[in-house]
């Protein structure tokens, strides 16, 4: 079993690691220009360790932005120490003479790195200074730098936690958004017929009583109509669910299509379909049930032909039996005389 700390530990690491490759601040430029000042050497860069890759954060009289393990002179230093390591004249030191640094450009002769440690002592980076001239730090020199890398190591955890807040900051907007598009797919789902796509029950009840209200309101007239698929049983039986599913569907469309922008279309149950007309008159309504008629009619079914029974409904606010329950039982008793009078016909209650 691995121990929390070590979990914790490599967790610290990594976040650090997440500002590789950032953008340059002016602070750690800062940090860079301080410590070759304090050093009064001509380079100084704060790089993090990532991989194979020193990454620098800032540099200071240098244009290199990383190098290789293998070209790094920080690294070259025991790895993973923890203490401040400087070497007077690298072209004189077996570890680094042959590096390209030190050869070629920017040819570099003194050496100086503080390890940049993590809250639990790991090592992800380090604070060097540079110099193309051999030299010595002073005790001074030395203890500022090291204070230095402490400032650097600080600032580093501190912007790493301020990276890794503003992500998990964004990933709880996302999280957000997701659940606000979930609920809202959920809230449609809830008032959606599956099979047809149009308002099921429960949504036709909220828009028949709002339409109700609503003409109460202005003093108006509502309009409904219940449609009722003829002999639906025997297609059913005769031709299989699925065959009938796809003629309720394609009914569907034929309201919907029939229908205005602002009529409610809804499926009540079964094969039965409800329109609310808000504000149409009974001449509006018949007309909307007689073209939904005549179109079921007329078209191509799929098995055999198909009619509707169509029941209507038009109500003056005022009227006693102007409520939502009062119309839809009387657009439902208008439909069984249609159904009485042979079918495919329209009634009016
Ligand atoms: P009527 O002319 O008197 O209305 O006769 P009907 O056969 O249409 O009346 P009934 O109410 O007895 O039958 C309705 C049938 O509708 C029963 C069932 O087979 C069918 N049905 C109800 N819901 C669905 C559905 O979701 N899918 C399919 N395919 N059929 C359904
Ligand atoms: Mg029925
Ligand atoms: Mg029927």
């Amino acid at each position: 079993m691995s121990k929390p700390e070590h979990d914790t530990a490599t967790l610290e690491a990594l976040r650090i690691l997440g500002i590789v490759d950032s953008v340059p601040e002016q602070a750690f430029d800062d940090l860079a220009l301080i410590a070759a000042t304090v050093c009064d050497t001509s380079m100084a860069v704060v790089s993090l360790i990532s991989g194979d890759r020193h990454w620098f954060k800032s540099h200071y009289g240098m244009t290199l932005e990383q190098l290789s393990q293998d070209a790094t002179l920080c690294a070259r230093f025991s790895p993973g120490s923890e203490t401040t390591a400087e070497v007077a004249d690298a072209t004189a030191d077996g570890r680094f003479a042959h590096s390209p640094l030190v050869i070629g450009e920017p040819r570099i002769r003194f050496c100086a790195g503080v390890p940049l440690l993590t809250n639990s002592g790991r090592v992800f980076g380090t604070l060097c200074v540079f110099d193309q001239a051999s030299r010595v730090l002073s005790d001074r020199q030395r203890t500022a730098l090291e204070a230095l890398a402490r400032q650097a190591a600080a600032k580093l955890k501190l912007r790493s936690m301020h990276q890794a807040l503003q992500q998990a900051l964004e990933a709880a907007h996302n999280y957000q958004a997701e659940l606000r598009r979930l609920n809202k797919q959920l809230q449609a789902q809830a008032i959606t017929d599956p099979l047809t796509g149009l308002y099921n029950r429960l949504a036709l009840a909220q828009q028949l009583n709002q339409a109700v209200a609503q003409a109460e309101r202005a003093g108006g007239m509502l309009s409904l109509l219940l449609i009722d698929v003829d002999q639906f049983k025997s297609y059913n039986d005769t031709f299989g669910h699925l065959a009938g599913d796809e003629a309720l569907r394609r009914l569907a469309e034929i309201i919907r299509e029939a229908a205005r922008e602002a009529d409610v279309v809804a499926r009540y149950g079964g094969e039965e379909f409800v329109v609310v007309l808000p504000t149409a008159s009974v001449t509006g309504a018949l007309a909307l049930a007689e073209r939904v008629r005549g179109e079921v009619e007329k078209t191509q079914w799929s098995q055999r032909r198909l009619t509707i029974s169509v029941g209507v409904v038009t109500r003056q606010a005022g009227h006693p039996r102007f409520s939502a329950q009062q119309l839809f039982e009387d657009a439902d008793q208008a439909m069984y005389r249609a159904k009485g009078a042979g079918r495919n016909c329209v009634a009016v209650a």
